[in-house]
């Protein structure tokens, strides 16, 4: 059978994705989502005049020839402060002692900051001249009421939440969550914990490490933990694929005789639309649609050969499933400081590798450990340098795409 590119591969996941419904949420619970809706200002941003500094508010005619050695006195009438009543009004020849945050005195039109004055016996010195409308902070300069401060699509990161809450928004309408089931298949696989009886049981690393992908990217994962290569068994978990988004499988997809993956999912309904990929690791992907819209991955066992895929294929999915513009991990440019070689050229490499920045540019360096058994290899990567196929080799100092890997909540 051939191996599909992956191109080719992605051209059958992605119009197959859609976003899924929407729902309205606490803003806290909005962390890593995408909005739905778009988000306008509820007044305006400063809704009054403010001050930027501690500090008097005076009129700027009043001060224009203040001087360090020729101060100008002023008389403070009141006091301004943040949240408190509304200050009285600015006399010619007086000043207002005022608080950032504060609103500006009626008749005051600058602030000069505490540092440039001094009080002595109800009158303060002021001792530099400001500009008029020197730090003071304008009604709606920020936002004007009713302007979009968020529009549709975009990500809600912590920041967000905190602009939420300033436009007294206490819920937000957000994507639902694409519910990931997850499922490792294999017969030699202990949970953590687990004793181990034989030598030739291992411990899975995969159901672990993919519902903690799937939460960072934003979907919500369900862990079904480990089953047996058992037929059986196995078409009895996979039966509960429609209470799922999106299913992933690992172990069990290649060409071996206990691989029954391939077969179990055509008789829960599962549509397959590519199988074997033209990529290295994680050449046996299996990816199908069942139900509505909902996808299915079986993913090789090779916990590296996992990674990639999560990163090439899961991540994007659930990335449109929760109503995101860019679903792709990001792609940079960076010189590579080492040269790369390789035997065998015919399939495109995700070579795990660490990539820095100095001296004005991205710089690159594979890994040493390039086998799809060895997770240290992408522990101490936060990038995969991509070979392009029938490339053999790539020379020190020539530059290269990689794919930034890691949490993105
Ligand atoms: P398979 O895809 O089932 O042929 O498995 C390929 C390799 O990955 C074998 O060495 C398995 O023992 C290993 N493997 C399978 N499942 C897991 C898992 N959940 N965690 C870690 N390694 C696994
Ligand atoms: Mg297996």
């Amino acid at each position: 059978m051939s191996l599909t590119p992956l191109e080719e591969a992605l051209s059958a996941l992605l119009p197959r994705v859609k976003p899924l419904p929407t729902e309205r949420v606490f803003i806290k619970d909005a962390l890593g989502r995408f909005l739905a809706e778009d988000i306008a200002a509820d007044t305006d941003k400063p809704l009054f005049d403010n001050s930027a500094m501690d500090g008097f508010a005076v009129r700027e005619e009043d001060i224009k020839d203040a001087e360090e050695d020729k101060p100008v006195s002023l008389r403070i009438t009141g006091e301004s402060s943040a949240g408190g009543e509304k200050p009285p009004g600015l006399e010619p020849g007086t000043a207002v002692k005022i608080f950032t945050g504060a609103p500006i005195p009626q008749g005051a039109d600058t602030v000069v900051p505490v540092e440039y004055t001094q009080t002595k016996d109800g009158t303060v010195l002021i001792k530099r001249a400001f500009k008029k409308g020197a730090n003071i902070r304008r009604k709606g300069e920020d936002l004007k009421k009713g302007e979009i401060v968020l529009k549709k699509g975009h990500h809600v990161r912590g920041y967000e939440v905190g602009m939420l809450a300033f436009l007294n928004r206490s819920t937000v309408l957000v994507h639902r969550k694409p519910k990931v089931a997850i499922l490792s298949t294999g017969d030699e696989l202990l949970e953590v914990g687990e004793p181990q009886t034989r030598d030739s049981q291992i411990r899975s690393s995969n159901h672990h490490m993919l519902y903690a992908l799937v939460e960072s990217a934003g979907g919500e994962a369900h862990q079904l933990g480990i089953a047996p290569d058992d037929p059986k068994e196995l078409l009895h978990v996979l039966k509960s694929c429609r209470d799922y988004d999106i299913f992933v499988t690992t172990g069990g997809v290649s060409m071996g005789e206990k691989d029954y993956i391939q077969y179990l999912v055509k008789e829960v309904g599962v549509d397959v639309l590519f199988h074997r990929l033209r990529i290295k690791p994680a050449k046996p992907v299996l990816f199908g649609t069942y139900g509505e819209n909902k996808l299915f991955f079986g993913l090789p066992g090779n916990p590296v050969s996992c990674a990639v895929a999560f990163d090439l294929f899961l991540y994007p999915a659930i990335r449109t499933m929760l109503g995101a513009k860019d679903i792709f991990r990001t792609k940079v440019r960076a010189r590579l400081v080492k040269a790369f070689k390789r035997r065998d050229a015919y399939r495109r490499e995700f070579a795990r590798a660490r990539v820095w920045f100095e001296k004005g540019e991205f710089l690159c360096e594979p890994h040493q450990k390039q086998q799809s058994h060895m997770l240290t290899s992408v522990v101490e990567a936060n990038a995969y340098m991509i070979v392009m196929e029938d490339v053999k080799e790539i020379p020190e100092g020539e530059e290269v795409e990689v794919i930034l890997i890691g949490d993105s909540l």
